[in-house]
């Protein structure tokens, strides 16, 4: 057998392998048709100038407090979705299965080590720090030994518990605000938040947790120059709660504009604040980072026809382009009237202007750049 012809023999056993080597058993078939092909998904999103576009989910649950699952089922969905990064962040004060799980607030980092290494993920080290609401619980990225958390729940020990995190030097963001209505403080930047804040003790705010947009976590994040969270603060399967079978799907993540795929360029995005929030088809975030990641994935290009119509009017036609796997939703000024351009996910729509007009100008209305606002954006034409 020549060279070419051992690796085409060994590229033909590899999807034999990847079912694992079973051995022949007389008077038995294995029927595997209806198994879930095994892949992951591969979710397009072009480079930011000189930054990747990671996808990252920094909040979920295992049974190490009150998740549903396993830790390796964490591993398995993450790289199933197509994600870069994700960190386990069990409750340190909140652990309901201590009876039958031994608490172990380190477990399920190091049970994650190695298949999420072997996976190509990038596994972060972290925790959910749960107060009483006010104020409520913070997660904490990139610490050092979980077991070294306070676990007593007493409001006394409320700041002393997020200094802990401070302590390790770890990432830290408030989690979602507001998600206890009817409780005075809840959903306001009260004293304790802003002493968090002033000793630096806070670097970001969740503005979309699970299926929940924080709205004014937004417009604090922009004007504190605090980096803007979205997680999925998944408990249950993420199959059980997102209807993942439909187009377009996904949970709700983080997007990270790091210089490298590593755990090292997240954390130095991270304190920059590069990031974009993604939950259904919305993107929150700083303004600067929703236009940059806007103008990565989408273009115009150029006229392709002109029609000349019975009236003498010219008319320009376009494709406008998606080249990302992000949905976007437009309402652009078409003269006096304003048209709704649904970019779906890499695709185009057509759109048109008049000869002589120079650009196109409108609002990225699944955007939010505050939360009264959406990104404008202007088109020039050629
Ligand atoms: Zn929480
Ligand atoms: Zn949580």
């Amino acid at each position: 057998m020549n060279q070419r012809n051992v690796c085409l023999s060994l590229l033909l056993l590899i999807p034999a392998l990847a079912l694992g080597q079973r051995p022949e058993v007389e008077g038995m078939r294995y029927l595997d048709e209806n198994r879930r092909p095994v892949y992951r998904e591969h979710i397009i999103i072009p480079d930011v100038g000189a930054y990747q576009v990671l996808k990252c989910d920094f909040h979920m649950h295992t049974v190490f407090s009150d998740g549903h699952v396993w830790p390796n089922v964490r591993n398995q969905e993450v790289w199933q979705e197509g994600l870069d990064a994700y960190a386990i962040t069990d409750h340190v004060e909140y652990t309901p299965y201590r009876e039958d799980v031994k608490v172990n607030h380190n477990r399920g980092y190091e049970l994650l080590k190695e298949s999420s290494a072997k996976s190509n993920m990038i596994l972060v080290k972290g925790t959910e720090v749960t107060r009483n609401t006010p104020p409520g619980h913070f997660n904490a990225l990139y610490i050092g030994d979980a077991s070294e958390y306070i676990e007593s729940r007493e409001a006394t020990q409320d700041k002393a518990a997020v200094m802990k995190a401070a302590a390790q030097h770890a990432f830290i963001f408030w989690n979602h605000p507001g998600w206890q209505p009817g409780i005075a403080g809840s959903y306001d930047w009260i004293p304790f938040v802003d002493d968090l804040y002033q000793n630096k003790a806070l670097h970001g705010i969740e503005v979309f947790n699970g299926f929940g947009f924080h709205m004014k976590a937004l417009d604090w994040c922009i004007d504190k120059g605090l980096t803007v969270m979205g997680t999925s603060d998944m408990h249950n399967l993420v199959a059980h709660e997102y209807d993942l079978g439909k187009e377009y799907v996904h949970r709700t993540m983080t997007l990270v504009l790091a210089r490298e795929r590593t755990a090292e360029s997240i954390r130095e995005a991270l304190d920059a604040g590069r990031t974009v929030a993604w939950a259904s088809k919305y993107l929150a975030g700083k303004e600067e980072h929703v236009r940059a990641l806007f103008d990565a994935c989408v273009q115009l290009m150029p006229a392709h026809y002109t029609e000349e119509r019975k009236n003498g009017d010219k008319i320009n036609y376009y494709a406008l382009r998606n080249n990302s796997d992000l949905y976007f939703e437009l309402d652009l000024k078409e003269g006096n009237n304003i048209k709704r351009i649904v970019l779906y996910p890499r695709s185009e729509q057509q759109v048109t202007a008049s000869v002589g007009t120079t650009s196109l100008s409108g609002e990225v209305i699944s955007t939010y750049v505050r939360s009264d606002q959406h990104l404008s954006v202007n088109f020039l034409l050629k």
